[in-house]
């Protein structure tokens, strides 16, 4: 009889290797996914609270495996981080938001595209040529295109103040992702120029709840408000979310209650049908 100790010490070392080999391989995987075109974008609509209008879109990326099988942003966009690989995806995604969207954009000059950046695409010298391609390739006005970052992108607020002011200068938008959730403190958002807070999901969850952070959301409002920065609510998935919101002044939602990310055709038809209905 084999020892216990022994079997679980080789299954072990049998799953660790596997966990190396797939960790290791995912980095070549993504290389290989941009360059059989594998990423693609889903749009999620962004509803105007006072009127019910779909006004914009956030663009979010997918990763469909040769399997078919789908992988979620959460899972890929971390190790693209690490392994030197966002730039390449953030250039693909500019790419996929102009054959997506460029067309309906320029019909459309009230629309808006939210596009999502990694703390690494603030600092690389390509971000201000890609946004200029996107608007110069498409014929959309950069106050059409938003960016989102997150408050773990703007650890260094020196180092981005001035990239976000050229960004901004050239008449783009800019949104802090995920608002609650960092490093939020009053005086990183008086150095920078945004334009938009988006109020964290895990706030919104806890609306009309018995949560401990179920007053957070008031304290956010009236931050925004003070710094007259515009809100978009995130992960709205009820009527009572949208009517609270909606009361307390924040002017713009997402969430599964208005709409789920879908393929930009099928934003384009939906937002046809209510146009006519
Ligand atoms: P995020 O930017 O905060 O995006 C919101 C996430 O919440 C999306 O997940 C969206 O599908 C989901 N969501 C929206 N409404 C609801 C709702 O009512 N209920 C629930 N339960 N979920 C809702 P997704 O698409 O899986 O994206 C996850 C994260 O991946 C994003 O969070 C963003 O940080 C990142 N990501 C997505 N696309 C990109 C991209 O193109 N570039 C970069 N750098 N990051 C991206
Ligand atoms: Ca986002
Ligand atoms: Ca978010
Ligand atoms: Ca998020």
């Amino acid at each position: 009889l084999v020892p216990v100790g022994i079997v679980a010490g080789v299954v072990l070392a049998i799953a660790v290797l596997l966990l190396a080999r797939t960790q290791m391989a995912i980095p070549a995987a993504i290389k290989s996914g941009l360059k059989r075109r594998q990423f693609f974008l889903l749009y999620q609509p962004v509803v105007d609270l006072a009127t019910g209008e779909w006004v914009g879109a956030e663009a979010l990326i997918r990763w469909r495996r040769p399997g078919g099988e789908l992988i979620m942003p959460d899972f890929f966009i971390p190790l693209a981080e690490q392994n030197g690989l966002i730039e390449q995806l953030t250039h693909c995604v500019f790419q996929l938001v102009a054959r997506d969207a460029g067309t309906f954009m320029q019909r459309h000059p009230a629309f808006h595209i939210a596009i999502n950046l990694s703390a690494a695409d603030l600092h690389s010298p390509h971000l201000l040529t890609l946004l200029d391609g996107l608007s110069a390739e498409t014929g959309v006005s950069p106050h059409n295109v938003l960016v989102e970052i997150t408050e773990r992108g703007l650890v260094n607020v020196d180092a981005v103040r001035q990239v976000l002011h050229d960004v901004r200068a050239k008449g783009f938008r800019i949104a802090i992702d995920d608002f609650g959730t960092g490093y939020s403190s009053l005086s990183y958002l008086e150095a920078l120029e945004v334009d938009y807070l988006k109020i964290d999901k895990s706030f919104i969850d806890a609306i009309a709840t018995e949560a401990p952070t179920s007053n957070v959301v008031h304290h956010i409002i009236g931050m925004a408000k003070s710094l007259e920065l515009r809100m978009i609510a995130e992960g709205v998935e009820t009527q009572e979310q949208a009517h609270f919101l909606r009361e307390r002044g924040v002017e713009f939602a997402q969430g599964w209650l208005f709409g789920k990310a879908m393929p930009f055709t099928e934003l384009e038809q939906q937002m046809l049908g209510r146009a006519t209905a």
